[in-house]
Formats: structure tokens, C-alpha cells, sequence
């Protein structure tokens, strides 16, 4: 019998009617939907009893109080915990420390220039470096202040080596005044009894201290601000001088010549600032007023300010009369350390490092936030010299160094939290493990210290810490639930070590101690002029955190990527760009290609670009500062 096309019509149209009414199809796609959901290496929610651990973020040194929720060993999520009477909002870095674990760039092997090698490799190579480098070891902590920072000190000290910092233990702007001053007394801001606090392109709200008391609308003191950025401070403050980029040394010159009468230096500042004589005498006037107080600090992304901004920065300071004044900068109390761990080597900027001196060099670079150029590391480098980086993640400096160790990160071991600049009192606070680190993962300070020929623990050395703070019987332990106790209340050193094992945190006595300034510095300060087109890095801090705040800052826009510039739309008819044209920027070191995007918020003759490798391609170190200007910019 011959087949006609009516007979396939009719077989199709029956077959197609008979699969869309038969359950079979329907079934299949449901449970293959439930089998895909249902392999072994699907993420699993954690299930077991829900619990609370108090424990304390370790992010930044703002070191928020925050407690813990936990499905069963797990922790799903981290909440703002009360301190000091107030219960201070977490930022989002901090909501989402325990995705840290979990990140897919965490570095979980050792590796040697970048494929993975035996644990014992770096050891034997460390050891017969520091042998032969006759003192040119260094270790550069990118988080200083904390007892693992004191103990590279002590390590260095017998080594012969050098203690290395990008942001000094105190602040910038504390540190240029400790500089000048001698005695036990610590510099630190009185900002509970600060009238207006002037921040000189310093991340206040973002990156300096507790977001919580940054943005408690019942702060006493008042905020202004400069800088040439529209960031989260700015649009905080009270007060925003909108500067022109790289005139934070001019703003400070600036006020510090309205209070002297220096008509010359006045008409300098308001032209490179773009802030009006008036308006900068006006300002000078009010913040003597005002028991005023002026900050200009290291951005954690971004880096140090310039050293001539922090001179300039340190005279306001002292016409002010902030210097050892109720409310500016007061002394204070270090918190102890143990007198049996003996001398510690003191504290230098990689900046001031000869280049080309470093045989052995060791980073510390166990937490997110704090990335560097590298070529700022490798001029340091002597020919042929060993760099050992103990990193949290598989980008950044991991990438650069000989070889790079999996770090216990936060979360994942018993750390303490230095004491931030904000604090007028130093204080004691453990960052307690929640999680189990990865198998391979090492402490870097107790690697480290086995080289110096140390084995002790870290756990063991914060412990003798504790002990070392208890006999002086002062301060307050604020512990994570209860009444807040004195410690002269406490019958011992082991009392004490258990309630901060139970998330206490200790605060000294807020007693101030005289801080007498030496000779701070005088005009002239060095102003330059504004390149025709200016570099300005912007930077989300803690961004790197969480893979689920990665995922959300790169595919919604909401943050600027890497390889992107923004400019004002006149700034681009200069330079004949539109709107997602690709542009290649070439600086005096350096160049990158980018993606333009407009904005008429940038300032005309900005080019402002988010702190990535675009940006370290570009910029330089100049006076302790990284800056770029643009040479050239051309479309691609
Ligand atoms: S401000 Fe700093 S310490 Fe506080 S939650 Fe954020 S990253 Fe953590």
C-alpha cells in the first residue's frame, strides 16, 4: 500500500497530540529537574541546630562586634552584635565574611611560581635564602597592629630583618605625629569629644572605622569632607569640599594660610582646589570655632597619602590646636605586650626601602582588601631574591611571588584585631574560628616563625598577651552578653583569657595621657598643579569577599569593572570618545585598554577608573603616594 503525505500528516499530528496528552514527556522533565537537584556534589543546605557564637570581624581595623548564627557547625550568617551599648550595623563586607571560605579563588595548595609544589619546598628555599642575605630579609604585613604583627617584629629582631608596612600600625596622620613626640603615650582621635572632624580624602564611612558610629545619627561630631570623588563619605558628610584631584596637600596648605593671613598661599590653594578664598577663610575660621580635628589616612585599596599631604595635614593640625587637646588627638595607653618576647624590630614603609635591597621577602596577605601593585613590591627585590606570599586567594600578589601558601583566613583561626585609629583607648578583642580552614592552610606567623627558630603557637602567644594585660587591672571587659566587668574585678589571668575566649572584648580606661608634640611642620608646603587630564582610582572596599557580592558587583553594574573609565561627557568630545568606545590610556609607566563609559557626575578632566590591574598598569608611587596622570588617550 502506498504511503501519501496526508498518512505522515495524519501520523504526525496524532503522534504530536498523543505526546502533549500522555503524562510520559511531563514526568520525564520533573524528575529529571529532581535528579539534577539531587547529585552527590550539589551544595547541600546545612541542617543541625541552630546556635549563636559571638565573634568579631577582622576585615578591617574598625573590628565590629558581630555574632554568628550557625546550622549546626555551619555558620549562615553574620549579624551586627552590641558594643560599647550600641548594636553598630555591619557593612557589607562584613554581612558576608563567611563566604570567604567558599570563595572559588581561595589558594587551598602550595605553589611555586604559580602550579602547585610540595609543603616543603618553600620551607627549604626561605631557610637557605635567609641564610645567605646577610640581614636584607623583610616581612611586609599588609595588616599591622595585630599580635601576629608584634611577633614578625620579635622574629625580625633576631633575624636582623626589616618590619614592613604599606599602612602604618597607627594611621598615617597618627603615625607623622607620634614621629614628633616622645614618652609611652600612643596618639589617638578623642572623637567622642570632637566638635568637627576634617577628613582630607580619608574613607570615613567606608574603611576606617565601625560604619555603625560612622552613621549613628546621634554622633556628636560633625563631618567634613574632601575630596574630588562623589564616594559614600562624601554624600555622608555634613560638609563636602569638592576638590580638584590630587589638591588634598593644597586644601590643608590652604586653611592653614587662612589662619596665618598668608594672602599669597591662600590664592594658590583656592586656585588648585577650585574651593573660593572666601569659602576656605570661612571654613578656617569655623573650624577653629569648633574643637576641630583633621584626618587624611591610608585608603586600604587605594593606599597612603602623599607625604607633603600629611605634613601640611599635621600643621593644621597644630593650628588648630588639636594636638594633645580634649577632643583632637590625645594620648593613650598601648595595649601591654608580654615582657619576655624582648626587642622588636621597628617599623618601616616599603616605601622608604632602598630598592633593589630585599634577598628574602615574606607577605602576609592572609585577608581581602588590601591589594598592591606589584611592580611597588618587586623594585625592592634584589636580583635573583626569594618572595614568599602567604595569600588568601589565587589572584594578586599570589600570582607574583616565587611561591605562595594557602593562609587561615578570617573564620578560620584564633586571631585578635588591632586597635583602629578612632579608638581614644586601646583594647583586646579575639576573632574566634567558626570554620575549619582547608587541609593545607598554615598560620603565616608560626610558618614564619619557624624559620626564626620559633615553634610556639599563635593560639599560645595571644594567650600570653592576655596574661600580659590583666595585672594592670585596668579597663573594662565588655563581653558578648551580660554586664560589662571590670577587670579589677576578675580573680585571675585565666578569668580573663576565658571571657575573651568567650567573645569579651577588652577596653582600656579612656584616661588620657599628655601628648607633647615635637616641631611639626611649617609652611611652605610643595603645591603642584592639576595634570590637563587627571587619574583618579576609585575602590570598593571588601569587594572580594564573597563570590555572591563579586557576581552582583560585575554582572548588574552596580559597581564600575576594572577595565572600565569614566568621564565627563565634555571631557569625551575633547578627546572625540562616546559611550562604550574602547580606549587605549598610556601614563609615564604604563598602559592599559578600556572600555569608556559617561558620567556627567566625574569631573570635567577626570578620568576615573575603579583600582584593578588597569589601574596598577597606570599608576606609580610618587612622595609615598599612587598616582597616574594620563599622557595620552586614544580610542582603540
Ligand atoms: S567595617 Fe570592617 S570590621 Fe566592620 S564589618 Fe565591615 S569589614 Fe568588618
Amino acid at each position: 500500500m502506498a504511503h501519501l503525505r496526508r498518512d505522515f500528516l495524519i501520523f504526525g499530528g496524532g503522534a504530536g497530540a498523543g505526546l502533549a496528552l500522555s503524562p510520559a514527556p511531563w514526568r520525564l522533565i520533573g524528575d529529571t529537574a529532581l535528579w539534577s537537584q539531587n547529585w552527590s556534589w550539589i551544595p547541600r543546605t546545612p541542617r543541625g541546630e541552630i546556635s549563636y557564637k559571638p565573634t568579631v570581624c577582622e576585615l578591617c581595623p574598625a573590628g565590629c562586634a558581630v555574632r554568628a548564627r550557625l546550622a549546626g557547625t555551619q555558620p549562615v550568617s553574620l549579624w551586627a552584635a552590641p558594643q560599647g551599648g550600641n548594636t553598630a550595623p555591619l557593612c557589607p563586607a562584613g554581612l558576608c565574611g563567611h563566604h570567604l571560605a567558599f570563595h572559588p579563588s581561595r589558594l587551598r595548595t602550595t605553589w611555586r611560581e604559580g602550579k602547585p609544589c610540595a609543603a616543603n619546598a618553600p620551607v627549604e628555599a626561605a631557610a637557605k635564602a635567609i641564610a645567605s642575605a646577610q640581614g636584607a630579609v623583610a616581612v611586609l604585613d599588609l595588616r599591622p597592629g595585630r599580635t601576629a604583627s608584634l611577633l614578625y617584629r620579635k622574629h625580625l629582631a633576631k633575624l636582623g630583618g626589616h618590619y614592613l608596612t604599606v599602612t602604618p600600625t597607627l594611621g598615617s596622620t597618627l603615625q607623622s605625629i607620634a614621629e614628633t613626640t616622645q614618652g609611652p603615650a600612643v596618639p589617638a582621635f578623642d572623637l567622642d569629644n570632637t566638635g568637627v572632624l576634617l577628613s582630607i580624602g580619608t574613607p570615613v564611612l567606608e574603611a576606617w572605622d565601625a560604619p555603625g558610629r560612622m552613621l549613628n545619627p546621634s554622633r556628636k561630631f560633625r563631618l567634613w569632607h574632601a575630596e574630588a570623588l562623589e564616594s559614600a563619605t562624601a554624600l555622608a558628610a555634613e560638609r563636602w569640599f569638592r576638590i580638584r584631584p590630587n589638591s588634598e596637600t593644597a586644601i590643608a596648605a590652604g586653611l592653614v594660610a587662612a589662619i596665618d593671613g598668608d594672602r599669597a598661599t591662600l590664592r594658590q590653594a583656592a586656585d588648585l582646589t577650585g574651593i573660593s578664598e572666601s569659602e576656605l577663610t570661612a571654613a578656617a575660621h569655623d573650624l577653629l570655632k569648633s574643637n576641630a580635628v583633621a584626618v587624611a589616612d591610608t585608603h586600604p585599596v587605594l593606599g597612603p597619602p602623599a607625604r607633603e599631604t600629611l605634613r601640611a595635614v599635621a600643621c593644621l593640625n597644630a593650628r588648630l590646636g588639636a594636638i594633645g587637646r580634649k577632643g583632637g588627638i590625645i594620648g593613650r595607653y598601648q595595649t601591654p605586650l608580654p615582657k619576655t618576647w624582648g626587642p622588636l624590630a621597628p617599623e618601616t614603609s616599603l616605601d622608604g626601602v632602598p630598592d633593589a635591597s630585599l634577598h628574602f621577602l615574606f607577605i602576609d596577605d592572609a585577608t581581602p582588601g588590601a591589594p598592591l601593585p606589584w611592580k611597588a613590591i618587586a623594585s625592592k627585590l634584589a636580583p635573583g631574591a626569594v618572595v614568599v606570599s602567604a595569600s588568601w586567594s589565587t589572584n594578586g600578589l599570589a600570582r607574583h611571588a616565587n611561591y605562595a601558601l594557602p593562609a587561615i583566613s578570617y573564620l578560620e583561626g584564633l586571631h585578635d584585631v588591632p586597635t583602629p585609629p578612632a579608638s581614644a583607648s586601646a583594647r583586646f578583642a579575639l576573632s574566634l574560628p567558626l570554620v575549619e580552614p582547608a587541609a593545607k592552610a598554615i598560620e603565616p606567623v608560626e610558618w614564619f616563625g619557624r624559620l626564626a627558630g620559633d615553634e610556639t603557637k599563635l593560639a599560645d602567644r595571644l594567650k600570653e598577651r592576655a596574661s600580659a594585660i590583666y595585672p594592670g587591672k585596668r579597663g573594662e571587659m565588655h563581653p558578648a552578653s551580660g554586664e560589662v566587668v571590670r577587670v579589677s574585678t576578675l580573680k585571675s589571668a585565666e578569668e580573663f583569657w576565658t571571657a575573651a575566649m568567650a567573645g569579651g572584648r577588652w577596653q582600656d580606661d579612656a584616661e588620657a595621657l599628655t601628648l607633647k608634640a615635637g616641631r611639626t611642620p611649617q609652611p611652605p608646603f610643595r603645591l603642584e598643579s592639576a595634570a590637563t587630564l587627571e587619574i583618579v582610582p576609585t575602590a570598593w572596599m571588601g569587594a572580594d569577599v564573597s563570590p555572591l557580592m563579586t557576581k552582583l558587583w560585575v554582572e548588574s553594574s552596580l559597581k564600575p569593572r576594572t577595565q572600565q573609565v569614566f568621564l565627563h561627557p565634555d571631557t569625551a568630545r575633547r578627546l572625540a570618545l562616546e559611550h562604550g568606545a574602547r580606549a587605549r590610556i598610556t601614563s609615564s609607566c604604563g598602559e592599559c585598554s578600556v572600555e569608556v563609559a559617561l558620567d556627567a557626575a566625574v569631573q570635567p578632566g577626570v578620568l576615573q577608573m575603579a583600582a584593578g590591574q588597569a589601574w596598577f598598569a597606570l599608576c606609580e608611587t610618587r612622595d609615598g603616594a599612587l598616582r597616574a596622570e594620563a599622557k595620552k588617550v586614544v580610542r582603540a
